[in-house]
């Protein structure tokens, strides 16, 4: 299903054009994956957060250790 973005007419997927103004709509455009460069820059993110996020919980492991003991 489509709906129109000018006169919120819902019609059908199959048709080329909203069938009471005529407005054409591109392709689901929502379907369209997320740009690669988008992903690398989200991927150094959780790099960047996680690697200190990371050493810091072993750190916090070896100071609760060393408190126990
Ligand atoms: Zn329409």
């Amino acid at each position: 299903m489509k709906i129109c973005p000018k006169c919120k007419t819902v019609y059908s997927s199959y048709a080329a054009a909203c069938p009471r103004c005529g407005i054409q709509q591109p392709e689901r455009p929502d379907d369209v994956a997320p740009a690669p460069k988008e992903r690398v820059r989200r991927d150094w993110i959780w790099i960047l957060v996680g690697v200190p996020a990371f050493i810091g919980l072993i750190y916090l492991i070896l100071w609760i250790m060393k408190l126990a003991s």
